[in-house]
């Protein structure tokens, strides 16, 4: 495939580890078999997660560039940011932050703990924006940029979630290659690959690296966003873009399967059923879960095995993204 003439940088550990969840399978009736692949343990850098892999592949590009300062925007729990600091403090840059008011948790110590926290601990400079949620570039996010230059810095600027950029994509294009590679060792092939999806390189990624197999309808991707239509525009674009890269085969709309039904009651916010999912999850398998991305993904999932979606025998990948470092900032729901 094409993707190999793209420069990578190592910041993973390696192909992450793929986990049987035989109890919560047995708990949801034991007539499908669950799997995880734990990005969420990808890499050492500051717990690593799904934008390590995505940054692999525009590492290159920054050092070419010649850049000394990351700057990047998320929410003030933004775990995309926290790697965007790790990856800064690993290749010795510095990182300018935007955190945007994105969502509205009270939680007393939302802006402190977490994901801002760690980084804070890694030397990032921490700008807060009143700017609201978009994965468009933001006004508050140009003027980062031109207090870095201001200074006589050189900037490298990270759209949110790495996503809308040109190598965005071929970090998840590499993870169907790398699971691809996993199934032949284990003798099969699952049947849904089953990942929560934001700013969308991450599922866009995996659609274009499997397309070429015929299973990029295998990827179903579960909005967090509750802007669905925006997500899945973006899908489209970046796994178009992607696909191109790598010389897949074209993507159509059909290949991009969203559902919508589980990013109420909006972005940022879980629901009962979100945080039931959190729960049975972490008490059943130790698999740990955030209250924005993955515990939704999770209820997706739960919900779904009960629903009687899934074939009998059917194996189900959970893609296990990473997120747990916001938990803390959500400390209230779980006194
Ligand atoms: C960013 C993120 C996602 C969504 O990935 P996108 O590539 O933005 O769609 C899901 N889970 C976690 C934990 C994330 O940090």
């Amino acid at each position: 495939m094409g993707l190999d003439r793209f420069p990578r940088h190592p910041l993973t550990f390696g192909p992450s580890p793929l986990e049987p969840l035989p109890r919560l399978s047995a708990h949801l009736g034991g007539t499908v078999e669950l799997w995880a692949k734990r990005e969420d343990c990808n890499s050492g850098l500051a717990f690593g997660g799904n934008k390590i892999r995505k940054l692999e592949y525009l590492v290159p590009d920054i050092l070419a560039s010649g850049a000394d300062t990351l700057v990047s925007i998320g929410g003030v729990q933004s775990n995309h940011t926290r790697q965007v600091a790790a990856v800064a403090a690993k290749l010795g840059l510095k990182c300018v932050l935007v955190q945007g008011s994105w969502v509205d948790w009270p939680d007393a110590v939302y802006d402190r703990v977490g994901n801002i926290q760690l980084s804070r601990v890694m030397g990032a400079e921490v700008v807060f924006s009143q700017e609201d949620f978009s994965i468009a570039i933001k006004g508050s996010w140009q003027a980062a940029l031109e207090t870095v230059k201001a200074r006589g810095g050189k900037p490298y600027a990270i759209p949110a979630g790495a996503s809308d950029h040109p190598l965005g994509g071929l970090g998840y294009a590499g993870f169907a290659q790398e699971l691809e590679r996993q199934e032949r060792d284990l003798g099969f092939r699952f049947d849904v690959i089953l990942t929560a999806s934001g700013s969308a390189s991450t599922q866009a990624g995996m659609i274009a690296g499997f397309k070429a197999s015929g299973r990029a309808r295998d990827v179903l991707g579960i909005d967090i966003t509750a802007r669905p239509a925006d997500t899945r525009a973006m899908v489209l674009k970046i796994a178009r873009q992607t696909a191109e890269q790598i010389g897949a085969p074209a993507i159509e709309p059909d290949d991009v399967a969203l559902d919508e039904a589980y990013a109420y009651p909006r972005y940022g916010i879980p629901s009962a059923e979100t945080l039931a999912a959190i729960r049975l999850g972490a008490q059943v398998e130790g698999l740990v879960t955030d209250p924005v991305y993955e515990g939704k993904s999770l209820q997706a999932l739960i919900d779904k095995v009960r629903a009687g979606v899934f074939e009998p025998g059917a194996r189900v990948l959970y893609v296990h993204l990473g997120g747990v470092p916001a938990l803390s900032a959500y400390a209230a729901l779980f006194r």
